[in-house]
């Protein structure tokens, strides 16, 4: 893949993470308003319990009794769910459909009971689907056009009736609602595009720190881990071994003749066989082995849980491995390789790799091309 493509996937992979963000932020900012919500309906009934037609108050309840419900049984599967499973494609059609129906059920209801004669009463209703779509703000920012759709059900019907009354006070009523909810309108947009912002830059922020960290640790010519990276990681593999007393065999490699690879066929040739032999090394061990390059032409091995006699054999397929290589023009190829155990060897880290080292130099002063086990 190019590196513009990998590039798209990546700002593609960021956006999906910011749209995960911003619906963990909505559940978790919206719980209250489940209950928020029929609250504000049943104290809104109890004031006006006088004045206003109870049948269609008790209605009111029940339905949103029921959307409530309806909600909450939502949440409490959200919340459930495994981390992995709370996506926006299997949860925003959901939060969709069952918020549409509520804020649905609370305007159309404040509208059923709204009064014709009772100005007060008016004001009342008026000021709690006022309070109501504000509070929507706060409950739904993560989503812009949750906000907005959510407050329109809740605020126009009662708004747009009292618009067409025929008193001056009613329609300023109305117009006032209006006007105040353009300024919601704009400042539910500018929060919710802060929101996301937060989450874009965080989110990018978390990558450019796992890019670093990554280049930091990695060896550029091979990919295999560098030096520093090896040493850390070994240090806490041979922790781990000497805890739950698992044998660990380190092997140590080093290219044999190599100056003369170079010094016959060029640097750059000299560097797709290290390319290569990173490529076999990746290739040949287990994910709970550590290898890496530990500088020019040397490579080690750690293998927990392994005998010397396994690791002595896998010693050898390697270097059987790197001597099979064809790489043009280079004719001949070859490696060395110490091998030595914590069986064998007291307790630090940095006496096993010298013991391996040891043995590595044996198996050069033996001729090469060859594994020698420390004994
Ligand atoms: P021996 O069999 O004794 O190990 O001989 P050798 O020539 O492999 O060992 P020596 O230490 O004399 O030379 C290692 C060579 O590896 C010298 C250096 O130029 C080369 N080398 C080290 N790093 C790189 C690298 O990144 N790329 C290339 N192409 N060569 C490298
Ligand atoms: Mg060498
Ligand atoms: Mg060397």
């Amino acid at each position: 893949m190019n590196g513009l493509g990998r590039e798209q996937d990546q700002d593609f992979f960021i956006e999906a993470q910011v749209r995960t963000d911003c619906l963990h932020q909505l559940f978790r900012q919206s719980f209250s308003a489940v209950f928020g919500s029929y609250l504000a309906a049943g104290m809104l009934c109890w004031l006006c319990w006088e004045r206003l037609d109870r049948d269609l108050m008790i209605g009111w309840l029940i339905l949103l009794s029921g959307s409530s419900l309806l909600r909450f049984l939502m949440f409490f599967q959200y919340f459930r769910s495994p981390r992995s499973e709370r996506t926006p494609r299997r949860w925003e059609l959901h939060y969709w459909l069952t918020l549409v129906l509520s804020a649905g059920i609370w305007g159309a209801g404040a509208l059923a009971i709204m009064p014709t004669d009772d100005r007060l009463t008016q004001a009342l209703v008026i000021l709690f689907t006022v309070g109501m779509s504000v509070s929507a703000v706060s409950c739904y920012s993560a989503y812009r056009y949750m906000t907005m759709v959510s407050m329109a059900l809740v605020l126009l019907p009662c708004t747009l009736w009292l618009l067409f009354q025929p008193s001056k006070m009613q329609m300023g009523m109305a117009i006032a609602v209006l006007v105040f909810s353009s300024f919601v309108v704009g400042a539910s947009r500018k929060l919710s595009e802060a929101l996301e912002k937060a989450f874009r830059l965080t989110r990018e922020i978390e990558r450019a720190h796992s890019i670093s960290t990554r280049a930091a640790e990695t060896d550029e010519l091979t990919g295999l881990m560098n030096r520093r990276a090896f040493f850390e990681k070994a240090q806490v593999l041979y922790d781990q071994c000497k805890r739950t007393r698992q044998p660990l065999c380190a092997l140590m490699l080093d290219m044999d003749h190599f100056k003369a690879i170079n010094d016959t066929y060029g640097h750059q040739t000299g560097d797709r066989v290290l390319q290569q032999i990173g490529q076999v090394i990746s290739a040949s061990f287990r994910q709970t082995d550590i290898y890496g390059r530990l500088g020019g032409e040397e490579f080690a091995v750690l293998l927990p849980d392994t005998t010397l006699e396994v690791a002595r054999d896998i010693g050898e397929q390697l270097i059987r491995a790197i001597a099979g290589l064809t790489i043009d023009p280079v004719q001949v190829l070859s490696a060395s390789l110490g091998v030595a155990s914590t069986h064998a060897v007291g307790d630090d880290l940095q006496h096993l790799m010298n013991t391996a080292d040891k043995a590595l130099y044996r198996a050069k002063a033996l001729g090469r091309n060859q594994v020698v086990v420390a004994s």
